[in-house]
């Protein structure tokens, strides 16, 4: 009932505001483009967009235009988190659940999901992989269906037979069959071309692969290599046809270098990586993703009895608490570095604990900012309309209480929410 109030008033600011303006003053303003924090300013919404910024506190000629006094707060762009999976979350059932839950039941638990993520104060997202529904659930954000944020998704990711994401991993035989291209599974060239192509047509907007094991599937490595690097070649090659990016989820040094060699964009995780593949990173402008958050869950969860199957425990305990320190040793050597979290594998909307483990690992807080905003823009090439507050962007607008670059954990309790000029919370 709550969500449906919260959707149904935006929907009725939404309208209400069509034809006019909105004064936002702002206490102070984060300026992503130019690492600096402004005083009072105000923001000016026409629509979805912002129509300009002015200094001052400055009111409105007519009164059919609204003014949102956010005077004690400090205002950002919205955040962007380039690693979600919005149709789950963790839960000791899950792995039950993949027999027992229909896609009609992972939809309308993704919809809480996509809510979550929204309040928190990211506007837009990277979805890294599910069965379908998250492709479906950005249809319905964007048609206003649903409050979420905006998704860029991979559909299902691509494994190899047996590889992390291999849809019937764990499975007894008789349930195992042989999952192909069409279902994500890739084990040649040709494989690879047509996985890619096969995500297309699903409606896919980028890549995921799993260059090495995982820590959460039910299988034994949780970092051998898992692809030949003329297969990730052959995935880059076709994925750059569709204008798609390619990102490798990766815990092992040689199958993470494999991928930063096909051309892969973005990094996730990089647990293990060497020195050698932080500069090979450096040299091919590849991303890494840290997923701290994520590596912090496990590692406490796999100490809870029964949480995780018997195969997965003793990966979680090595790979999780690795993942903060191998951040640390890839920021300071000047590894390109883009904000994600792997919300699902914690839960929804606390994606920006991030920022804290990533300043405690020490990166100044206006950089982990701009990881959040900019950065992302550019990769998933909105870098003219997402991840400032300037004339022209989307009006994806969010506010805490403190200025986060000197208290970054106010960001862990964001106030105010807009997306396109909708206000979807304000308290
Ligand atoms: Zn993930």
């Amino acid at each position: 009932m709550k969500k449906l109030i919260t959707i149904l008033a935006a929907i009725f600011i939404s309208s209400n505001l069509m034809a006019q303006d909105t004064y936002i003053h702002a206490g102070k303003l984060v300026d992503t483009k130019n690492g600096k924090v402004l005083n009072e300013q105000t923001i000016i919404v026409s629509g979805d967009r912002i129509k300009s910024i002015e200094k001052g506190y400055i009111d409105p000629d007519s009164s059919e235009n609204q003014v949102i006094d956010l005077k004690n707060k400090t205002l950002l762009p919205g955040l962007t988190d380039m690693h979600v999976h919005i149709e789950n979350e963790t839960n000791p059932s899950k792995y039950l659940q993949r027999f027992t839950n229909n896609p009609a039941d992972d939809a309308f638990n993704s919809v809480g999901f996509a809510e979550e993520t929204l309040m928190a104060g990211f506007t837009t997202v990277r979805d890294l992989g599910g069965t379908g529904v998250n492709i479906a659930l950005r249809d319905a954000i964007n048609k206003g269906k649903v409050a979420g944020p905006r998704i860029f998704t991979a559909g299902k990711s691509l494994a190899t037979t047996g590889g992390h994401a291999d849809p019937t991993n764990g499975m007894k035989r008789d349930m195992v069959g042989d999952p192909g291209p069409k279902d994500g599974v890739v084990n040649s060239v040709e494989d690879a071309r047509k996985a890619v192509r096969q995500r297309y047509k699903n409606g896919a907007d980028l890549i995921k692969i799993t260059a090495t094991g995982g820590v959460l599937s039910v299988a034994k490595s949780s970092s051998n290599p898992q692809f030949f690097e003329e297969e990730i070649e052959e995935i880059v090659k076709t994925a750059n046809d569709y204008g798609f990016h390619v990102a490798a989820h990766a815990h092992g040094d040689e199958g993470m270098q494999r991928a930063v060699k096909a051309g892969v964009k973005t990094i996730e995780h990089g647990t293990l990586m060497s020195e050698e593949t932080m500069d090979l990173m450096k040299e091919y402008n590849s991303y890494l993703v840290p997923t701290i958050t994520a590596g912090k869950e496990v590692t406490e969860k796999a100490e809870i009895e029964n949480y995780y199957p018997e195969l997965v425990v003793p990966k979680a305990r090595e790979i999780g608490p690795q993942i903060q320190n191998t951040f640390s040793k890839a920021y300071k050597r000047g590894v390109p570095i883009v904000f994600g979290t792997d919300a699902g594998v914690f839960k929804h909307g606390e994606n920006a604990r991030e920022f804290g483990y990533m300043v405690e690992a020490g990166m100044p807080a206006m950089e982990a900012i701009q990881v959040a905003t900019i950065v992302p823009a550019k990769i998933l090439k909105v870098e003219n309309e997402s991840g400032q507050l300037a004339k022209g962007f989307y009006a994806d607008i969010i506010a805490v209480d403190e200025d986060p670059t000197k208290n970054i954990k106010t960001l862990e309790d964001v106030k105010f929410v807009m997306k396109e000029g909708v206000v979807y919370k304000n308290k």
